[in-house]
């Protein structure tokens, strides 16, 4: 069902409680890429020339519900202030008295950027009551963070239980390119999954045998399977408990005759720092004081020729630990690969978008989408909580 966005609402003199994903990578209190900023220019610039309101909130990070000063929104207002060009005002609050009158005191055309809102508990556990105090803030809600919209959040989803809720432009821009995944895609369809959020994101590889032809496993997320499988994988990163559960994603792949395609060979090293001394063993071989940092030339040549014979591929998750360049050489042919592909590609996640970027090839990918877990979870199927409660068009 379509969503009603921004075009749909009355906005002008409307205070609009705007949920962004400003969830930007820092390094020493400095933004290292504003992407993500800017994936949200269109909607706020909309709201701005329509003489709305604009609340901003978003997370940074995960403080865990505690006030953290290094995940302070502040760095952010002053890019967006830069983007912009026009102030924006960061307030050191997201709710409660102070902000409610300073909200009500703004006038049409104006910026606020509230406080990191996961500095409350009830953020990530959805609260009604912060959820309330939110939406008490605003005439209407606006969601423009797909990469959280699979979240169900007291600002992605709680809120719209107190006023009306509507899709920003980047939210609806993504459910529009990722739905062309899900209606009809072209054959064969292949997704290529690595990364490391391995507890958060393999459970959804189940439900994705059900949509695509060929599931390629690399990066942290191939070492569960590799335990699956029977082998050791040393120091690697893996989820011991979850070994069970990709022991049945292997079985059900099997029954389905989906072809699933795991690492033959890694690349291993005893850290993942630039500099130590690291060497390609098979998958089955990985010494017990070494970690898996990257596919190995065999994986990786298996991988691009599957990729490169489909006619829609998805990507998330790097394929190793492609921040230290001694192990980013299996991300970057995954990159060539996807670029290669006479079909429609996307690839989705923060860090898997960095790696686009470093191989230079982001201009091949048909739709580089803002959501890692959102873009998989979108792609099981399921409604997304965050879009679930945005109003239907008529
Ligand atoms: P995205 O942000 O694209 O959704 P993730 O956050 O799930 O992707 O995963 C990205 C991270 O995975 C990167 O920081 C990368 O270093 C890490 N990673 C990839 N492969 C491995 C590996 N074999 N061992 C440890 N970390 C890995
Ligand atoms: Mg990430």
């Amino acid at each position: 069902m379509a969503k009603k966005t921004i075009r749909d609402a009355q906005v002008r003199d409307k205070r609009c409680f705007v949920r962004v994903d400003f969830n930007v990578p820092m390094k020493n209190g400095a933004i290292t890429d504003d992407s993500r900023i800017r994936a949200a220019l269109p909607t706020i610039e909309y709201l701005i020339s329509h003489g709305a309101k604009v609340i901003l909130a978003s997370h940074l990070g995960r403080p865990k519900g505690q006030v953290v000063p290094e995940l302070r929104m502040d760095p952010v207002a002053h890019r967006l202030s830069e983007l912009l060009g026009k102030k924006v005002v960061k307030l050191n609050d997201c709710v409660g008295p102070e902000v409610v009158a300073y909200v009500s005191g703004m006038s049409p055309g104006s910026v606020v950027l509230l406080e990191n809102v996961r500095f409350y508990p009830g953020e990530e556990k959805n609260d009604p009551g912060l959820a309330k105090a939110m939406a008490d803030l605003a005439d209407i809600f606006v969601n423009d963070a797909f990469g959280t919209a699979h979240r169900a959040h007291a600002s992605t989803a709680g809120i719209a239980a107190y006023i009306p809720a509507y899709a920003g432009f980047l939210m609806e821009k993504e459910i529009a390119a990722l739905g062309k995944l899900l209606e009809d895609p072209e054959r064969p369809f292949t997704a290529l999954i690595g990364g490391a959020k391995v507890s958060d994101k393999l459970a959804v590889l189940k439900n994705l045998l059900d949509k695509v032809d060929n599931l390629l496993i690399g990066g942290g997320m191939a070492n569960t399977f590799l335990m699956a499988q029977g082998y050791g994988v040393g120091k690697s990163l893996a989820e011991p408990s979850m070994v069970g559960e990709a022991r049945e994603i292997l079985d059900k792949a099997a029954k389905k005759g989906c072809k699933l395609l795991l690492p033959v060979d890694v690349v291993v090293a005893a850290a993942p720092e630039t500099g130590v001394p690291a060497k390609v063993v098979p998958a089955s071989e990985i010494p017990e004081d070494m970690m898996a940092l990257d596919i190995g030339p065999e994986t990786r040549k298996a991988f691009s020729a599957v990729v490169e014979g489909s006619k829609t591929a998805f990507w998330n998750g790097p394929m190793g630990v492609f921040e230290v360049e001694t192990f980013r050489g299996g991300t970057l042919e995954m990159a060539a690969a996807l670029a290669g592909v006479d079909g429609f590609t996307v690839v989705g996640g923060g860090d898997s978008l960095s790696a686009v970027e470093m191989s230079g090839l982001s201009e091949k990918i048909s739709h580089l989408s803002t959501g890692g877990g959102a873009s998989l979870e979108f792609l099981e199927g399921r409604e997304l909580p965050g879009v679930a409660v945005l109003l239907d068009k008529d």
